[in-house]
């Protein structure tokens, strides 16, 4: 079977001009010809902020940039139009997209109502610290810009379990709501600050059924009108997972379509409790490897006193391979972002050799990484910075790879704390298939590994350009190959 890659293609600080669904549709084939399969696409739907939204803060789920509300007609990346016509561009490039589904909240609601809530200990959302009092609550969606087209369903506070807003006192703190559906919090896997149903704005009660209902109305309107292969599902350790069981289960009977679908369940440091999420969630879904990204993060920061042989250590990808979405950074872990851990450059061209050319784990790029970024925000020191990232010049050269060479039995030399290696012997259904990988957080060092005796006698050559030596593979199948300091060198058979 082919290698298939993901490319989550748009970040934090793309610009808010309109032109992400345009620059997709412009982009889908040159991505095909790089080695990408699939594309992870940001929100869809109209946020609160209108135009200059990620999409994170979900106003209104049908808006896909058609209705004048939030102050513009388009969303940050473009109109309703253009939404559908990437997706036709990307499916005709070949490329499956995967739409994000934010469903744990929603925020800009259109008016207050009264409702009786109480007022919980942030960092323990179990414990009250009042008896329950009226607020006037910011849960009432009416969506009068779109005045009822595709769904006449309106939120009310029935359909929330909290808030963060107390419009009466303008205070800002963390409100479970009374509503007739449950007493609290709804259980969700996580024990985070106690329970970590509440995650920000409007939390979405899911114990209502006429709630559950309207998502999946909401579901099949969505699939019918743009037409997506799968779904990315944000904030998902905010949230029940019997709902997505349900809700997945409701789309993939009713078009009988398989939906790939990757979670956001965001635990870097807490592996069980993402084990338990899948276990609760049946295998329906994969999950990104938070701890992995963790993982090369720190690799990034220790240089050489970082050992190598420990870089999968307690990640998804070397328990439950089949399951694990393996990433190097994405949108909000890139610099200056809520959950910012970001690689450290030197490191990222060995993190992406490290999911690009082994066997475990669907691997997915992130956008700055392929198109490089310059931007400007507040960081968490409460300082303004300006940030660029550049683009990862060997990148395509390890799409390449992927593609063509990283098949067949996998060999590892996990056997130095500075210098690590693997081979994939080729297959027979990939001809010229073969590579041997070396990484170093050191200085230069060489390791001898078998590549196979089908590859004896052939002349190897560094796909990196790191290396300029050419080897040659001896007649047991091996070569000592050769990494300079601090990077990686991806061997493949010179071809002419
Ligand atoms: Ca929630």
């Amino acid at each position: 079977m082919e290698n298939y890659t993901m490319l989550q293609f748009f970040e934090w600080y793309y610009p808010a001009d309109g032109s992400l669904w345009k620059h997709f549709a412009n982009e889908a084939t040159r991505l095909k010809k790089l080695g990408i399969d699939s594309v992870w696409l940001p929100p869809a739907h109209k946020g609160m902020e209108g135009d200059q939204s990620t999409g994170y803060d979900a106003y209104d789920i049908y808006d896909l940039g058609e209705f004048d509300q939030k102050g513009s007609v388009r969303t940050k990346y473009g109109t309703r139009e253009e939404f559908i016509n990437c997706i036709s561009a990307g499916k005709e490039a070949g490329l499956k997209v995967y739409v994000d589904i934010v469903l744990n909240h929603m925020g800009g609601a259109d008016e207050k109502e009264t409702v009786t809530v109480k007022q919980v200990i942030p960092d323990n959302r179990n414990e009250f610290m009042s008896e329950p009092f009226e607020i006037e609550a910011y849960t009432k969606f009416t969506f009068p810009g779109r005045a009822g087209r595709y769904s006449d369903f309106q939120w009310d506070y029935q359909c929330f379990s909290g808030v963060d807003y107390n419009a009466t006192t303008k205070e800002t703190a963390i409100y479970s709501i009374q509503n007739q559906y449950g007493e609290g919090w709804q259980d969700v896997l996580d024990l985070e600050n106690g329970n970590y149903d509440y995650l920000m704005l409007s939390d979405i009660e899911f114990r209502n059924p006429h709630v559950r209902e309207e998502l999946k109305r909401w579901g099949e309107w969505f699939y019918e009108t743009a037409g997506f292969n799968g779904f990315r599902l944000d904030a998902i350790k905010h949230m029940d997972p019997e709902f997505f069981n349900e809700w997945l289960d409701h789309l993939r009977g009713k078009y009988g379509q398989e939906f790939y679908t990757v979670g956001e369940y965001w635990s870097p440091y807490d592996l069980e409790s993402i084990l338990n999420y899948i276990e609760a969630t049946g295998r329906r879904m994969s999950i990104f490897d938070a701890p992995l990204q963790a993982n090369f993060f720190k690799a990034s920061k220790e240089h050489s006193d970082f050992n190598l042989c420990n870089i999968f250590d307690n990640t998804l990808v070397n328990v439950l391979p089949e399951l694990a979405v393996t990433l190097v950074e994405n949108h909000d872990t890139q610099p200056l972002q809520s959950l910012e851990q970001t690689v450290d450059s030197w490191f990222r061209p060995i993190a992406y050799a490290l999911i690009l050319l082994r066997e475990a784990g669907y691997p997915c790029i992130f956008y700055t990484d392929l198109y490089g970024s310059t931007y400007k925000d507040t960081g968490n020191d409460g300082k303004e910075h300006e940030i660029t990232l550049e683009k990862i010049d060997k990148l395509e050269a390890l799409l390449y790879a992927r593609k063509h060479l990283a098949y067949g039995n996998q060999n590892d030399y996990f056997d130095d704390p500075n210098c690590i290696g693997w081979t994939r012997e080729g297959n027979d259904e990939f001809e010229g298939s073969g590579v041997a990988v070396l990484i170093s957080n050191a200085d230069d060092q060489t390791k001898t590994m078998q590549l196979g005796t089908r590859h004896a006698g052939k002349t190897f050559v560094d796909y990196m350009g790191n290396v300029t030596e050419e080897l040659v593979i001896d007649e047991n199948g091996q070569a000592e190959f050769i990494v300079r300091e601090k990077s990686v060198s991806v061997w493949g058979e010179k071809r002419n």
